[in-house]
């Protein structure tokens, strides 16, 4: 997250944009060209921006009600800041320091969370900056293509001032428009799949940390911490039968497969017979260690070894009409400046298709956030042992493979505390 010496700049620069774009273009340039009507509807989009930016800016993104309890069965996140119970989604913002409902990113740019109560403002004012910059755009176009054929008549014939005008205004609007495009397909994305930048990015870190330790270490004690008992058989998380046919071999034949997979490669280099024999000494070690493994279920065993990410499921994903709804309201209403999400930001129903597969009843994060496990990274025979695919060995020697929740970042390099969440040491959502 940017972060200005002054805060109020992080206002003062967009007034000062917005302002010297819409009315210096319309001074110097457009009230020539345009007919009264098309300059009205030029002005309403511009003051759609101001009203959608000053909306995002003053309303409040959403706090959680001071007596909140969770429901039953409903995942106990506690607070230490606000002293109180959070419902899902919710974060503590460090610094509008309160905690915020399904809490999108703290924004510099309107010194106030984006949250579940003002997100349709936000993506309303990105919206008309489009509509408006694009609109700009065209008749900067057309004063071009003009130029170009009048390019053969003398210049005491072109307005010195708005030729300058249309030099200054073209790259300053194109710059707006395509980088506030990229912003809203970004934020319309993540919108569709149903979760806030925070949530793709904790979605992100359990997808990086999916083979790791560490994780499935956090996802047993989470389980262990609310049902006081161990985390069962994974296979029985989903109903889902494996759909690649190499997902479906028993540990013992995978290795046999993948050891005569190697031997192959090597038999091109000419090294057929040494491979071979070193392949069924690995093979029985392996044998060996898996047996081990069964007898006690050591820490050895604890990443499961048929298992992906795409068996786990975000709780509030209603589809993508659903999801729109949820977040930005009835559709009759996304572009009104007074438009309201759907719900009111604690009283979270997971979708249906959820509930139907329970994910043994895990919250989100399923690792539950914890923070306090030590793990060493893994060693060569695990990583021989685990590995199926490239991209599991990849995630295992990731850096951030067994990285705390707090020291996690993206691959553009993003940490938790970019979008304003305070995570401590003592962790943000344990029980
Ligand atoms: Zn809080
Ligand atoms: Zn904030």
């Amino acid at each position: 997250m940017h972060e200005f010496r002054w805060p109020l700049l992080g206002v003062i620069i967009p007034v000062l944009i917005i302002g010297f774009t819409a009315y210096g273009s319309h001074y110097f340039i457009l009230r020539h060209h345009l007919s009264t009507t098309q300059q009205v509807i030029y002005e309403c989009f511009a003051s759609m921006i101001w009203i959608s930016y000053i909306m995002a800016i003053y309303t409040s993104p959403g706090h959680p009600p001071k007596d909140y309890t969770p429901k039953k069965g409903e995942w106990k996140r506690y607070c230490t800041k606000c002293q109180s119970y959070k419902p899902p989604r919710t974060h503590h913002c460090s610094k509008c320091n309160r905690c915020i409902m399904e809490m999108d990113h703290h924004c510099p740019w309107t010194l106030n969370c984006v949250g579940a109560n003002n997100l349709p403002h936000f993506m309303r004012f990105l919206f008309w900056v489009i509509v408006g910059t694009a609109y700009l755009f065209v008749q900067l176009c057309e004063r071009i293509v003009g130029y170009y054929d009048d390019s053969d008549k003398p210049m005491y014939l072109i307005k010195r001032s708005e030729l300058v005008a249309v030099v200054v205004f073209t790259p300053i609007d194109l710059f707006i428009l395509l980088s506030i495009t990229v912003l809203f397909i970004r934020c319309l994305i993540n919108i569709g799949k149903g979760m806030t930048q925070i949530e793709i990015w904790e979605w992100d870190r359990i997808d990086s940390q999916f083979y790791s330790k560490r994780l499935w270490k956090s996802i047993r004690l989470s389980y262990k911490q609310s049902y006081g008992k161990e985390l069962p058989q994974l296979t029985t998380w989903t109903n889902r039968a494996p759909v690649n046919d190499d997902d479906a071999l028993p540990m013992e034949e995978m290795n046999q497969h993948e050891i005569n997979e190697i031997g192959e490669g090597e038999a091109l280099d000419g090294v057929a017979t040494e491979s071979q024999s070193r392949g069924v000494e690995s093979d029985a070690t392996a044998q060996q260690e898996f047996n081990n493994d069964d007898d006690d279920e050591d820490e050895e065993d604890i990443v499961p070894q048929n298992f992906t990410i795409d068996d786990l499921m975000f709780p509030y994903d209603y589809g993508v009409w659903g999801n729109l709804k949820h977040f930005l309201g009835s559709p009759f209403m996304w572009l009104v400046p007074w438009g309201k999400p759907k719900g009111n930001g604690y009283d979270l129903e997971p979708s249906s298709d959820y509930k139907e597969d329970d994910q043994l009843g895990l919250p989100w994060p399923p690792d539950g956030g914890n923070q306090n496990i030590t793990i060493s990274p893994p060693s060569d025979d695990e990583l021989k042992r685990g590995i199926r695919n490239y991209s599991q060995l990849k995630k295992q020697l990731d850096p951030r493979s067994n990285a705390k929740r707090s020291s996690w970042h993206n691959d553009t390099g993003e940490r938790l505390l970019d979008y304003g969440v305070y995570v401590d040491d003592s962790d943000d959502d344990k029980l």
